[in-house]
Parts: structure tokens; C-alpha cells; sequence
């Protein structure tokens, strides 16, 4: 079936290396997330990153708002070192990021690439000597920075002058195209401005981030018509649960699909004792779905309906898809080619068997009335049949076996 269908074209962009993660130039979307911790706090961030970078994050954002946030920089990524994480730490600067940077040194030295935002770097007069400043020290210790420009904190002035050349045009555009082009005129004028101070365009990163799925895809498509700069994509205050999911990905489903974006980032709202590792499992599924990336097995299961004799075929779905991202970090070591398996659970015999046959390995479990037996499908062809008590136990022994079998193992 895959077969048939194209991969979206990616927009040609300029390649930026982050640490040893490059972005844009056309490489694979690049996945992204941010801690949630006092970054102050060197053993609660250095965990979470590790906890984030494990569960697949590339690159991990950390905040530095604090003299004490900037100091515990480097001891952040000694302690990362220590735990063999080798993610790169983006730096997050807002207002006071050109004097953390000069009184901090190793700081500087530690982050992988400063984050600015150009509606908040500074203001009135001293916005575009501050910004100056921290271009400046990026310059120095050799590092990328991200432009990103944020609905929430837009350039008022620069918004205002907008409006004003608005009022002069033949027939003005509506509010909300103004405040489009308010966004991605402060970023690409930033960046033109980081170019004229040294920084070269493989060192700069531009985002225009806004929290409506029609906004973000209008100002995307236009900031991505109008440079070549590599993009960081991703919608801002998406919101918690099922709706900052479906948001997320209904938006950077569009732009992804028509080559837009080199990073991306979900930013959930996490639940109440949710795991902050949810925005990277979204961001990494989004790009396995649509076929850009693969990084773990999927499950196929289907929605379960009034043929199914019980919630058996949901739990074992959930067993397998468990199991599977639990043994990933050992399997992506051992196994070259693991995280392209697919499977399958389904729930009756209407679709089970075709889907199932579809997998590299499914297993569909008996319905409404059908005989207690569950024919298990291998590469295509009904391997064996399972019954009883230890359905799951078995299944995932069975996965276990093929993974094993099928995978080369790497060195
Ligand atoms: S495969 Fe069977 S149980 Fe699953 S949704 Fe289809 S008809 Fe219902």
C-alpha cells in the first residue's frame, strides 16, 4: 500500500547543525521538546532531559530566566555527560539573555544554540542593542540561534508601524493578515539583521508560532514562500489532553505534508501526573503516521464495536504497544531496522485477518460468537492459533521471537 502514495516533497532549506543534530538541509524533521523544571534545579532538569532525550527527543530546550539557571547550565550537561545523554540543550532567553550569556561564560559554551524570541529581547531602545548583544555572543562561542517570534509577545512597535502603512493601502488588509505580517516581518527581519552582524544563514533558525491551527498554517506556509531559512515548526499553547493532540497535529499535519518544517516541537500542557515525554511519543508519532520517520513499532488495533466479545482486544493492544516502546531502547541498540515492524491487534474476524496480513506480525482475536481461538498472521500467512489464558504472554513471546529472527544484528 506505501508503495503507492509519495512522501511529501520537502522544502529546500539551509542545513543548521545543533551539536551533533543537524536541522533543515534536508535531513529527516528533527524532534524536539522542553523541560518543565527550575532549570536552577541541576539534578530535577538533568533527569527530565534524560528522561525526555530517552524517550526520543533530539534536542531538549531548557529555560535560563536566572543567574542561578545560567550556572547550573553547565553542570546540567556535566551530569548529562555523566548519564551518556548526548542530547544538545537549547538555551531559552527572554529579556535578560544578552547578560546571562556575558556573565556566564560556560553557559554559553554549554548550550547547543540560543533561543531569542525578538518580540521580548529588550525594549524601546535598548531591543535592538540587546539583540545585538546576544547575535554578539553567538558569534563567539559559535553557536546557531532560533528566532522565534510568538503571537503571545509580538513586536508592538513593530506592529503599530504596520498598521499605520495599512491604513495607506488601496484597500487594507483585515487585523488578523496585519498581525500575520507583523509576526513574520519581526522574524525575518531579525534574521536579517543576525546576517548583516556575521551570523551566517546556516546558524539561524526562524519559528512564528501562534496557538490557532488556521493562523499557524497561513503564516507557515507564508514565512516558508518567503526564506530559506530552516524552520522550526509547532503550535504554541497547544493545551492538555486529546484537543492539544488533535490541534498540533491537525496544523503541522498540513504544513509537514507540504515540506514545511525541520524541527517540531508539541507543546502540551502536560496532565496532572502525566509523563512530560507525552510531547515527544505525539511529535514522534506524527512523523511515523504520515510516513516521515520511523522510530518505534506501531500497533494497528482497530476501534473495537458491538462484534467484540470484550475489552481483551484493547488491552492486548495496549500490552504490545507497551512492551514494544519499553524494549525499543535496547532493541534500537541491537536490532538495525527494528522500528520499521509493524502489527497488528484486531478484534473479530470481519477485518482481523486482512489486517493482520497486512502486518508483519497480527493477531486477530475472536468476536461475538466466533470459535475462542486467535489466528495469528506472520509476514502474510497464518502462523499458528492461540487459545486460552495466555493469549498476550504468548503474543508478545511471539514478537519477541520474529524481532529477534527478522533484524540484523547491528555490531
Ligand atoms: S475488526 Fe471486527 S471488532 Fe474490530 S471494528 Fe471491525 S467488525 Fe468490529
Amino acid at each position: 500500500m506505501s508503495g503507492s502514495v509519495f512522501p511529501p516533497t520537502r522544502r529546500a532549506s539551509v542545513g543548521v547543525r545543533i551539536g551533533n543534530v543537524m536541522v533543515g538541509g534536508g535531513v529527516p524533521v528533527v524532534v524536539q521538546s522542553m523541560t518543565n523544571t527550575d532549570t536552577a534545579d541541576v539534578a530535577a532538569t538533568a533527569k527530565q532531559v534524560a528522561e525526555l532525550a530517552r524517550a526520543g527527543s533530539e534536542l531538549v530546550r531548557i529555560t535560563v530566566n536566572t543567574l542561578a539557571a545560567a550556572r547550573a547550565v553547565p553542570r546540567i550537561r556535566e551530569r548529562l555527560d555523566m548519564m551518556g545523554v548526548g542530547a544538545p540543550l537549547i538555551g531559552d532567553f527572554h529579556y535578560n539573555g544578552h547578560q546571562l550569556l556575558h556573565d556566564e561564560p560556560a553557559a554559553a559554551e554549554a548550550l547547543a544554540k540560543y533561543r531569542i524570541n525578538p518580540g521580548n529581547v529588550g525594549f524601546g531602545k535598548k531591543r535592538d542593542t540587546q539583540f545585538a548583544a546576544i547575535i554578539e555572543l553567538a558569534l563567539k562561542y559559535a553557536k546557531p540561534v532560533r528566532i522565534g517570534a510568538n503571537w503571545g509577545s509580538l513586536d508592538q512597535a513593530l506592529l503599530a508601524a504596520l498598521m499605520d502603512e495599512n491604513h495607506a493601502r488601496a484597500q487594507p488588509w483585515d487585523a488578523a493578515r496585519v498581525a500575520r505580517e507583523a509576526l513574520i516581518r519581526s522574524a525575518l527581519d531579525s534574521a536579517a539583521r543576525a546576517e548583516e552582524q556575521g551570523l551566517p544563514r546556516d546558524r539561524i533558525i526562524l519559528s512564528c508560532k501562534v496557538s490557532g491551527v488556521q493562523e499557524l498554517i497561513a503564516v507557515y506556509r507564508d514565512l516558508a514562500a518567503r526564506c530559506d531559512y530552516a524552520l522550526h515548526l509547532g503550535l504554541t499553547e497547544a493545551g492538555m489532553g486529546s484537543k492539544g493532540i488533535v490541534a498540533s497535529t491537525a496544523a503541522l499535519g498540513v504544513l509537514l505534508q507540504e515540506g514545511i518544517g525541520d524541527t517540531i516541537r508539541i507543546s502540551l500542557t502536560p496532565e496532572p501526573g502525566q509523563s512530560r515525554t507525552a510531547e515527544v511519543i505525539v511529535a514522534q508519532e506524527l512523523l511515523q503516521t504520515m510516513g516521515l520517520r520511523a522510530f518505534t513499532p506501531l500497533v494497528t488495533a482497530c476501534p473495537g464495536c458491538g462484534r467484540t466479545t470484550s475489552e481483551f482486544f484493547q488491552e492486548l493492544a495496549k500490552v504490545v504497544q507497551d512492551h514494544v516502546r519499553a524494549k525499543m531502547p535496547e532493541w534500537r541498540v541491537k536490532y538495525d531496522g527494528v522500528e520499521n515492524l509493524t502489527l497488528a491487534v484486531m478484534g473479530c474476524v470481519v477485518n482481523g485477518p486482512g489486517e493482520s496480513r497486512h502486518a508483519d506480525i497480527g493477531i486477530s482475536l475472536p468476536g461475538t460468537g466466533e470459535a475462542p481461538a486467535a489466528p495469528v498472521f506472520i509476514d502474510g500467512k497464518k502462523a499458528m492459533t492461540l487459545r486460552g489464558e495466555n493469549i498476550a504472554q504468548e503474543f508478545v513471546g511471539i514478537v519477541e521471537d520474529y524481532v529477534a529472527k527478522k533484524y540484523a544484528t547491528r555490531d
